[in-house]
């Protein structure tokens, strides 16, 4: 079914009783030529570009809950390509191409929308480092502009310019940054995918892999065993624990992250708006309400609830730039499982088992990646080889010697 807004018009008149369900609900095949493990957004959006990108269709997804259960469903919508290093920034710039036609392409709503990011600077060396990073966005074609304190005081003159600590001393602006919403993207290319012909199987937990001679040839779940021709992993915040099922250990550590809503407010918030002296990022819903997060929880955990210090460290970021937000009710706060790579960097990349393939380390960035990380790795299984925007994302840079370390942080996830 095409949606329309002459079919909102006529369902609406008719009772809306024409509508019909987004996907099927397929009980799996004995075997597929692509069983892509994961329903989350990344997941769904690798299966998607398999089907109409590369004329992939005997394709599954097979996911262990509902789709959008997973960090899709949990994150706080930013999406943005104002990374620095080479390894990174073209990837993300394909990512922001590809949201900014995706609705058209879906023919799905998931309310893109570029309000665009600021990121703030809060002492000198810091603005150079910005300016730094906005030349190299230009370079590969993204946009940035370097705002001083009057340019953002014309679009926030509520932040705390003049904080003793933290004073606001300029900006990187990225107008085509902003908000996507979450669950309506992994909704979108679930349709997609299914118009493709790709089976989506919920409720069905991959519980180990078929690998026979150093070969992968399926996975054993919760709803039988399913062969497959390639294997492709993409489980986020359990990539460790799924990926020890093949016996893999990974460049990767489970942590929680939290995110956050407080009661609607008035419009006040133009984009996205970012801390640059610590951890906080905030944006505001088209119901009003301001959604912020922070750092991580900083211990490894599977767990998709966090703690109360966290809370308090975030809530001190928010009042460092912005202290009217401590007017603000707290609605609600929910948490979901990191996968941290060392770097703060992904992996795209076949694996050391000959047809299984993995995609994960996405760390608190993979919304953002999503089409860019689906298409990329929808290249890598139908070709063999690496899309050239992801060629860096490979699981042995480490022992290369040759890591993505965008902060330039060193390797502790809880840096990046
Ligand atoms: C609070 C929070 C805020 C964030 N904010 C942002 C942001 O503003 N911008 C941004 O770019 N990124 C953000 N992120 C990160 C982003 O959400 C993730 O990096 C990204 O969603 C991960 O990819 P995914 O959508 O495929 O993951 P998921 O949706 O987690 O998908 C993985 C799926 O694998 C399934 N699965 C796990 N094990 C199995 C198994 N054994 N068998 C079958 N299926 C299995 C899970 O059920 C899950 O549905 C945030 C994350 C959180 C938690």
């Amino acid at each position: 079914m095409r949606y329309s807004a002459l079919k909102v018009l006529t369902q609406g008149l008719t009772g809306n009783k024409g509508w019909t369900p987004a996907w099927r609900e397929p009980e799996p095949k004995p075997a597929y030529d692509i069983v892509v493990v994961g329903g989350g957004g990344h997941g769904l959006a690798t299966a998607y570009y398999l089907a109409r990108e590369f004329g992939l269709h005997n394709v599954a997804v097979v996911e262990k809950g509902w789709l959008g259960s997973g960090n899709v469903g949990r994150n706080t919508t930013i999406v943005r390509s104002n990374y620095l290093l080479e390894g990174n920034q073209p990837f993300y710039e394909l990512s922001m191409k590809l949201w900014e036609g995706l609705e058209q392409e879906l023919n799905y709503n998931a309310m893109v929308s570029q309000r665009g990011i600021l990121n703030l600077c809060h002492s000198d060396p810091q603005r150079d480092a910005f300016v730094r990073r906005g030349n190299s966005m230009r370079l590969s074609g993204a946009d940035a502009i370097i705002l001083d304190e009057a340019g953002i005081r014309e679009k926030c003159p509520y932040l705390d310019f003049d904080n003793a600590r933290f004073p606001i001393r300029g900006a990187i602006w990225q107008p085509r940054g902003g908000t996507v919403r979450h669950d309506a993207v992994a909704w979108g290319y679930a349709r997609g995918a299914d118009m493709g012909g790709v089976d989506i199987i919920q409720n069905c937990e991959v519980t180990g892999f078929r690998i026979e001679n150093g070969v992968c040839k399926g996975v054993e779940t919760s709803k039988g065993s399913i062969g497959a021709g390639k294997v492709a992993v993409c489980v986020a915040g359990s990539s460790s624990r799924v990926m020890a099922r093949a016996g893999m250990r990974l460049p990767i550590e489970s942590h929680v992250l939290q995110a956050f809503v407080t009661e609607g407010l008035k419009p006040v918030i133009p984009g996205v708006i970012t801390f640059g002296a610590g951890h906080f990022y905030v944006s505001q819903s088209d119901k009003g309400g301001l959604v912020f997060g922070g750092d991580i929880d900083g211990y490894n955990t599977y767990a998709q609830r966090g703690n109360l210090p966290v809370v308090e460290d975030v809530c001190e970021g928010g009042m460092a730039i912005m202290p009217m937000i401590g007017r603000a009710r707290l609605l609600r706060m929910w948490g979901g499982v990191m996968d941290m790579s060392m770097d703060g960097s992904p992996f795209i990349d076949r694996t050391p088992v000959d047809g299984l393939y993995f995609n994960g380390g996405w760390c608190y960035g993979g919304f953002k990646a999503t089409p860019a990380s689906g298409y990329c790795y929808a290249h890598l299984l139908a070709t063999g080889r690496p899309h050239e925007t992801a060629q860096h994302f490979r699981l042995d840079r480490f022992a290369r010697g040759a890591p993505i370390d965008e902060k330039g942080q060193g390797a502790q996830p809880n840096l990046h």
